[in-house]
């Protein structure tokens, strides 16, 4: 088969990086006056060659996209089929295996498990998928035939939303490739049970990156009031309130995430201890502090503010600004977890924030622990975009 894939042949030098284990081709190294990329349909599989034609590897291509090809296998042997992605996703689950004793996970965490553009958590028997690519999605009959095989599970639902989407001209669904879509589904953590009502779920349901740092923060964390700032539905509050805490406020901007959390600490018998406060987090910030409001723990999990690299700079304003007004209500000997999940922020500008936050309010900050995403997340080496997640635990004297 893939002799008939068309060719795709690159520039002189240009295949060098892809030889270094990087899957991801741009249009700027695509010798297009050999291989015309007007020729290409989105989502396409080809043959990748370098300038003396050497095939390389077999990929997918979108001639819209800034990253025109994402390469799906080196094995110049292989055919891009249902054994090839089941392959993957067995390897994928052998390795969520190794590190989690229930089925409540990221599966497959796109290019990091050799399946671009996918990406696929768990719920116990069912899986919510979600695709970016255009070329992913003309594989994803090979996917759910993959996923049949390799897990049968009950419902495979497609969430295939949000903004990458729309810049490979791919339109926005929830669907079920397998089974049906649920009305709820429910993620375990620590002794916990989170039901989502999945009409209304951010992203793919749950924010399984950040498990082992609540985990961490379920040991360590210590103080009888928390605040769960962004906290969508509860992970980190209801954690505290589960082990430490004696009174947890949760805020978010969404109506169903608050319903959300009051409907989980119900059904986790937290309710006594848990509030929500349905607001934008800067104005809550705000109106706490009016009330003379003071926490011995404050979680900062927010959205990306920086989204994209023009945005660098209006983002680094508002993470300043929410760690500032965090930091007055913060009692002495605080502890104060503080999140960005931007990959164009990285760590040393997230130190600085806290450190310039710390230093405008006289206080002192001692950096405990840094947070990474779990290893259900996987970094690829070779693409620093994969590595998103950074937090930071700190003591606030
Ligand atoms: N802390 C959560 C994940 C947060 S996702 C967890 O561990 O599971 C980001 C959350 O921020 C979403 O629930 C979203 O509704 C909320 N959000 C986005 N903008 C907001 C704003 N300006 N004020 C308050 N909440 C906001």
């Amino acid at each position: 088969m893939t002799a008939t894939l068309p060719p795709l042949r690159l520039k002189k030098g240009e295949d060098r990086r892809l030889r270094h284990g990087h899957p991801w081709i741009y249009s700027n190294q695509i010798d297009t006056a050999a291989t015309p990329l007007a020729g290409f349909e989105p989502g396409q599989l080809v043959r990748v060659h370098d300038a003396r034609d050497m095939l390389i590897g077999i990929g997918y291509i979108n001639p819209h996209s800034l990253i025109t090809v994402r390469l799906l296998t080196r094995d110049t042997g292989t055919t891009v089929d249902a054994y090839l992605v089941a392959k993957r996703l067995r390897a994928a689950l052998a390795l969520r295996e190794r590190m989690y004793d229930q089925p409540y996970y990221r599966l497959v965490f796109g290019e990091s498990d050799g399946l671009p553009g996918l990406v696929i958590d768990r719920y116990g028997s069912t899986l919510v998928g979600q695709i970016a690519t255009a070329g992913m999605e003309a594989l994803r009959p090979l996917v759910e035939q993959a996923v049949a095989e390799v897990l049968a599970p009950e419902n495979l639902v497609w969430r295939n939303t949000g903004g990458s989407r729309a810049m490979e001209k791919l339109p926005e669904y929830v669907e079920a490739g397998i089974g049906e879509v649920p009305g709820t589904i429910e993620a375990r953590e620590g002794d916990l049970r989170f039901r989502i009502d999945f009409a209304h779920a951010q992203k793919t349901g749950w924010f399984y990156d950040q498990r082992g740092n609540r985990d961490l923060f379920a040991r360590y964390g210590s103080g009888a009031r928390v605040l769960d700032v962004f906290s969508y539905l509860g992970g980190w509050g209801l954690r505290a309130a589960a082990t430490f805490a004696e009174r947890v406020v949760c805020v978010d901007s969404s109506l169903p995430a608050c319903e959300g959390i009051e409907a989980n600490a119900a059904l986790n018998d937290l309710s006594g201890k848990v509030d929500t406060l349905h607001a934008d987090a800067f104005d809550a910030l705000k109106a706490l502090r009016e009330d003379g409001e003071q926490f011995d723990v404050i979680v900062l999990d927010p959205p990306a503010f920086i989204k994209r690299r023009k945005d660098h700079a209006a983002g680094l304003v508002a993470y300043k600004r929410l760690n500032q007004q965090a930091l007055r209500m913060l009692a002495p000997g605080g502890l104060l977890v503080t999140c960005s999940c931007s990959h164009h922020l990285p760590e040393p500008e997230l130190m600085h924030v806290v450190h310039e936050a710390t230093s405008r309010a006289g206080r002192n900050a001692s950096v405990l622990a840094r947070l990474q995403q779990g290893p259900d997340h996987p970094l690829h080496p070779a693409i620093v975009e994969t590595a998103y997640l950074k937090g930071l635990v700190c003591a606030v004297a």
